[in-house]
C-alpha cells in the first residue's frame, strides 16, 4: 500500500493542484458574481424607496454610486450605518403619521355618520369601516385604500346634498320668493336717489336666481325701506321737537306775563288806593279846613302827591306795555316759527301722500290707489245703477324685451306704454299700473257696444308705437280682458273675471281683446 502511495507521481500532484485551483477560481467567480448581483439587488431596492425623505435619497444615492465600484464592503460600511439610523427614524415617522391619519379617518367616518339624509345601507358600511380601522396600519399601501372607501362615502354625501339643494334652489321657493319680492318692491315707494339700486336688484330677480343672489337682494331693499322709515322717523321726530320746544317757550311767556300781571296787578292796586287816598283828604281837608289859605296850602299838597303817585302809576304802566310787548314779540316769533314748520310738514305729507299713491317709473296710479278708486266707482255704481267696466291688460311677451335688451330698457317701455295708455283714455276713465306689467283699467258709463272698440283702440294704440331696441324695430303688444260688474255682484269677483278674460286672451294667441259680458 506504501508502495502504491509513493507511486504517485508528482505529475499527478500538479494536476490535482491545477484543478483545485480551476476549482476555486470558480467559486471565486461564483461569489463575485453573486455579491455584484447583490449589490444590484441593493442598489434597485434603494431606488424603489426614493422620494420618501430628501435626506435618504442622498444617501442612499451616494450608497448607489460606491455599491456600483464593487469595491470592499468594509469602504462604505461608514455610509451604510448611516442610512439605518436614517432608515429607522424614516419608519418611526412613517409609523406616527399613519397613526394620525388613521384618527384622522375616524373622526371623518364619524362626521359623516352623523348625516341625517346619508342612506342606511352608507351607514352600514361607514360603521363596518370604522372596526375596520381600528388597528394601526402598518404601511402606507394599507392606508390609501381606506382613503379611496372614504372618498366614496363623502361623494355620497355630496352627491345627496347637491340634489337637495338643486331641488330647493331653482324650482320652487326661490322663484316664488323672487317674485314676491318682485312685487314688494312695485308696492314700496323708494326715493329717485335709490332707484338705481332698485332697477338693479329688479333686473337680477327677473332672471333665475340662486340662493346667495336672493339673499343680498331681500337684504338691499330691506335696507332701503329701512333707511326710509328712519328719514321719515326723523323728520317727524324733528317736527315734534320743535312743536314741544315752542309749546314749552309760548308756556314760559304765559306764566311770566300771568306772574308779570299779577304783580302790575297789585301794584296798580296800591297805586290807584294812594291815589283815591289822596283825594280822600282833600275832601277832609275841605270838611276840617276852614282857614283858605291853609286849605289851599293842604290841597296843594295832596294834589302834588296825588302827581307823584300818578306819575309813578303812568311809569309803571308803561313798563308793564313794553314788557308785554317784548313777551308778545318773542310769542309771535316763536309760533310764525312753528307755522313754518308746520306748513314745511304739511308739504312732506302731502308729498309722501302722493307718492304713496303713485308708482314710480310710470307715475300712474298705483295699486293702494287703485283700490280706493274702484271703492269710489263701486259705491257709485251701487247708488246710481250706472256701468262699470274693469279691464285687466298685461303686456304680451314682456320678458323677451328685458331678456335682450335689458332691464332698463325694458322700464323705459314700460314707461312709454303706460303713458300711451293714459293719454288713449277720457279724463273720466282711470288707469293703474297693477304691478310688474300689468294696467288695470277702471271704465265708468260705456256701453256693452261701445267696451270692445274702446279697448281695441287702446290695444292698437299700444302696437302701433314704433319702438326700437339697439336699433331693432320692435311691435309689442297687450292682452285685454275686460268684465262688466254685474247686478249684486261684489268688485272682487268683476275683477277675476277680468283677469279670467285677460288668461283666454293669452291663450288665444295674445294681442286680443277679451270680453267678459
Ligand atoms: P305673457 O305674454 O304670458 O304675459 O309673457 P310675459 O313675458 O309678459 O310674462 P311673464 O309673467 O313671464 O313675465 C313678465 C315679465 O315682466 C317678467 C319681468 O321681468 C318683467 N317685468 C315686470 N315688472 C317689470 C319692471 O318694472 N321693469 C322691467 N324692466 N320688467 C318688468
Ligand atoms: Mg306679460
Ligand atoms: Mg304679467
Amino acid at each position: 500500500m506504501k508502495d502504491t502511495a509513493v507511486q504517485i507521481t508528482t505529475h499527478e500532484l500538479k494536476q490535482q493542484l491545477l484543478d483545485c485551483k480551476s476549482e476555486l477560481k470558480a467559486v471565486l467567480q461564483d461569489r463575485d458574481d453573486k455579491f455584484k448581483r447583490l449589490l444590484n439587488f441593493i442598489s434597485d431596492l434603494s431606488i424603489v424607496s426614493k422620494g420618501q425623505n430628501f435626506e435618504l435619497d442622498n444617501k442612499l444615492a451616494k450608497l448607489r454610486r460606491q455599491l456600483l465600484k464593487f469595491e470592499d464592503i468594509g469602504n462604505y460600511q461608514q455610509d451604510i450605518n448611516d442610512i439605518e439610523r436614517t432608515l429607522q427614524t424614516q419608519h418611526r415617522q412613517l409609523t406616527s403619521s399613519l397613526d394620525e391619519s388613521r384618527h384622522g379617518l375616524m373622526t371623518v367616518a364619524s362626521q359623516l355618520l352623523r348625516v341625517k339624509s346619508l342612506p342606511e345601507k352608507n351607514k352600514r358600511e361607514l360603521i363596518h369601516f370604522k372596526n375596520e380601522i381600528k388597528n394601526p396600519f402598518h404601511t402606507v399601501w394599507e392606508y390609501l385604500p381606506k382613503i379611496e372607501l372614504l372618498i366614496k362615502h363623502y361623494e355620497k354625501v355630496l352627491e345627496l346634498q347637491f340634489k337637495q339643494d338643486s331641488e330647493f334652489e331653482i324650482e320652487e321657493q326661490h322663484v316664488a320668493l323672487a317674485r314676491e319680492l318682485f312685487s314688494i318692491i312695485d308696492d314700496l315707494e323708494f326715493k329717485p336717489e335709490q332707484r338705481d339700486k332698485v332697477n338693479t336688484i329688479q333686473a337680477v330677480l327677473a332672471n333665475k336666481i340662486d340662493y346667495d343672489e336672493l339673499l343680498t337682494a331681500y337684504h338691499v331693499i330691506l335696507s332701503l325701506v329701512v333707511d326710509n322709515l328712519l328719514r321719515e322717523k326723523s323728520s317727524a321726530q324733528e317736527f315734534l321737537t320743535i312743536l314741544n320746544q315752542t309749546l314749552s317757550t309760548v308756556g314760559d311767556i304765559t306764566s311770566t306775563v300771568k306772574v308779570q300781571s299779577d304783580k302790575c296787578h297789585s301794584i296798580h292796586q296800591e297805586l290807584n288806593q294812594a291815589a283815591s287816598n289822596h283825594i280822600a283828604n282833600v275832601g277832609v281837608s275841605l270838611s276840617i279846613t276852614h282857614d283858605i289859605d291853609e286849605l289851599k296850602q293842604q290841597i296843594r299838597t295832596q294834589l302834588s302827591e296825588l302827581q307823584t303817585v300818578l306819575t309813578q302809576k303812568q311809569k309803571v304802566e308803561l313798563r308793564d306795555k313794553q314788557q308785554l310787548q317784548h313777551s308778545l314779540d318773542s310769542m309771535c316769533k316763536e309760533l310764525s316759527q312753528l307755522t313754518d314748520e308746520v306748513s314745511l310738514y304739511k308739504d312732506k305729507l302731502q308729498e309722501q301722500q302722493k307718492l304713496n299713491l303713485l308708482d314710480p317709473l310710470t307715475q300712474l296710479p298705483n295699486r293702494t290707489a287703485l283700490e280706493e278708486k274702484l271703492n269710489i266707482e263701486y259705491q257709485k255704481v251701487k247708488r246710481q245703477q250706472s256701468d262699470l267696466w274693469i279691464a285687466v291688460a298685461d303686456i304680451d311677451h314682456f320678458k323677451v324685451i328685458n331678456d335682450n335688451f335689458g332691464h332698463s330698457t325694458g322700464d323705459k317701455a314700460l314707461q312709454v306704454i303706460a303713458k300711451a295708455i293714459k293719454s288713449s283714455l277720457r279724463d273720466s276713465e282711470f288707469v293703474a299700473r297693477y304691478g310688474g306689467e300689468e294696467f288695470v283699467l277702471i271704465l265708468p258709463d260705456i256701453s256693452n257696444d261701445n267696451i270692445k272698440p274702446l279697448l281695441s283702440r287702446v290695444k292698437d294704440r299700444i302696437k302701433s308705437i314704433p319702438f326700437k331696441f339697439k336699433g331693432q324695430p320692435i311691435t309689442v303688444t297687450l292682452s285685454i280682458g275686460a268684465a262688466k260688474v254685474a247686478s249684486g255682484e261684489d268688485i272682487d269677483s268683476t275683477f277675476n273675471r277680468a283677469d279670467s278674460a285677460l288668461y283666454q286672451s293669452k291663450e288665444q294667441g295674445r294681442d286680443k281683446v277679451i270680453i267678459d259680458i
